[in-house]
């Protein structure tokens, strides 16, 4: 689990993950930074690459068999899943995936 970097004494955001994932693509090796707020030093532990991908993703599961990993989104995005026999008329989905498991073609539209 990928967090933000906080200052243990006083709670302040040191480095927030998209700061981490910015060190990390720069090969930027940071071990500890100073808090801008108390001043005191806080450790700094680089999360894999991995694991900050992982961060910015979600599985949304299936709404007709429960499947966990129907598709992956980014962790901001909000969808609405319809399976494609029952999607009303004025419904109209971004795109469509087919589940893996009950072999359904499921209909994503994008809220957000
Ligand atoms: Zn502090
Ligand atoms: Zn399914």
């Amino acid at each position: 689990m990928v967090k933000d970097v906080v200052c243990d004494v006083c709670g302040e955001i040191i480095l927030t993950v998209s700061e981490l994932a910015a060190s990390l693509d720069n090969k930027q090796i940071t071990t500890s930074a100073h808090c801008s707020k108390c001043g005191n030093m806080v450790k700094v532990v680089l999360p894999s690459k991995k694991a900050v991908i992982k961060h910015y993703k979600k599985s949304i599961s299936c709404p007709v068999c429960g499947y966990e990993r129907l598709i992956d989104t980014s962790v901001d995005t909000r969808s609405e899943l319809i399976e494609e026999g029952k999607m009303p008329p004025e419904w109209k989905p971004d795109y469509y995936q087919k589940c893996h498991c009950c072999k359904k073609e499921i209909g994503i539209k994008k809220i957000s």
